[in-house]
């Protein structure tokens, strides 16, 4: 039997991290390209993957030997705040189309042949990469977050819907791997930044959004808002570095436990210090004040990512992450060069 050309379906392919995956995928290598994969980006427009019915029409279009699952109902902390229904039910829907799907129509890395196809017809296999985050853990955990502690006490009440429906992805993952054998598995990455992200100052993360209203700042000469009291510290991933690592796990990672995937824990930013290094990065030189009437969220969730060097160390590889400021100024360079022609801008 002829071999089948992998088919890689990345769902949310146009947001910030499916972007940052186009361009992972643009070289080849451990954390690019392998050699005759086909990747399928799509978007809301595609199919929007809370009606069960319209996902299974596009998995019948697509046909994927692998699926990456990024496709959320995202946002900053005040977005969610706002909209704790939508962001929990809208979640919930898209994650039991997309490995509900996933499961019927038989997602595999290595196309099944001869008695191991036949074995797959009734024992269906299939790999699935989904994205789960650091918010989802538990408000009072141990630090550094580990990948063990996701279900180990409720999660933050700023984030409590999103939360619980994200770790249902990792629940869904586990039953399907008892009862089916399918080979489904997250990802938990920290806050993340890049090109492409989402600039709305109504949902955006913190870095889009300060990035956004120092832009504003900069050019009608008004105050830049930083909101909440600048205390509470983040653990940034450049999106370009999520991507390499989540193609990376892709290809190689095959456990149903999740991996964190974020740089070192020791390096958390201060939200106040994020400001400032957007300031430099814009070279902004006109005043800031903070908006201490709006809240804090979570104060810190530093993550280990020791399951993740030890891994890859398996397999002979090392991780270098680009620089915060680097990655910082790449991404403030983007925003400001595409300000007037991105559509999520
Ligand atoms: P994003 O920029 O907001 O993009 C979201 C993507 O999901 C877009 O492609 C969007 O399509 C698609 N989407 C949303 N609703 C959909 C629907 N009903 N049907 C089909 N597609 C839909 O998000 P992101 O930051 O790249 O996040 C990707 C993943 O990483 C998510 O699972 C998120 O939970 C996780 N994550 C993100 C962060 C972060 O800081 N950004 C941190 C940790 C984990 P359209 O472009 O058509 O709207
Ligand atoms: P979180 O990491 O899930 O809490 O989400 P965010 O990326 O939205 O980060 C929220 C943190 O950044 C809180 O401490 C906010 O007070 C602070 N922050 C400061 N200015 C802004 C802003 O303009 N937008 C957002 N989303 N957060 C901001």
């Amino acid at each position: 039997m002829a071999q089948l050309t992998p088919v890689i379906l990345v769902t949310g392919g146009t947001g910030l991290v499916g972007r940052a995956i186009q361009h992972a995928v643009a070289s080849s290598g451990p954390f690019g390209r392998q050699t005759g994969d086909r990747w399928v980006f799509v978007s809301s427009s595609d199919c929007d993957l809370r009606d069960f019915d319209a996902t299974h029409d596009l998995f019948d279009r697509v046909r994927p030997t692998h699926v990456v699952h990024l496709a959320a109902r995202v946002g900053g902390l005040f977005a969610n705040i706002a909209s704790q229904a939508d962001f929990l039910r809208d979640n919930i829907r898209i994650n039991d189309a997309v490995l509900q799907n996933s499961h019927d129509f038989h997602v595999r890395r290595v196309p099944p042949q001869g008695a191991e196809l036949a074995r797959s017809l009734t024992r269906q296999v299939a790999k699935v990469v989904s994205c789960l985050s650091t918010c989802i853990f538990p408000t009072h955990p141990t630090y550094p977050l580990s990948e063990g502690q996701i279900h180990a006490g409720p999660p933050d009440p700023s984030n409590f819907e999103y939360a619980h429906a994200k770790r249902l992805v990792d629940v869904q993952n586990r039953a399907y791997r008892e009862q089916y054998g399918d080979v489904f598995t997250a990802v938990i990455p920290t806050n993340v930044f890049g090109p492409g992200d989402n600039y709305n100052l109504d949902a955006a993360h913190v870095l889009p959004a300060l990035m956004h209203k120092c832009y504003i700042a900069q050019r009608d000469g008004t105050r830049f808002v930083i909101s909440g009291s600048g205390r509470p510290l983040r653990q940034f991933i450049y999106s370009r570095d999520l991507a390499r690592l989540i193609v990376w796990a892709l290809n190689s990672y095959t456990k149903v436990e999740p991996l964190i995937l974020s740089p070192p824990e020791n390096d958390e930013v201060s939200i106040l210090d994020a400001a400032l290094a957007v300031m430099t990065a814009m070279s902004y030189e006109g005043e800031y004040v903070q908006d201490t009437s709006k809240s804090d969220g979570q104060y810190r969730k530093p993550a280990s990512n020791a399951k993740l060097v030890a891994e890859l160390a398996k397999q002979g590889l090392e991780f270098e992450f680009t620089p915060f400021q680097e990655a910082l100024q790449e991404s403030v360079d983007w925003f400001v060069d595409n300000y007037h022609t991105d559509a999520r801008i």
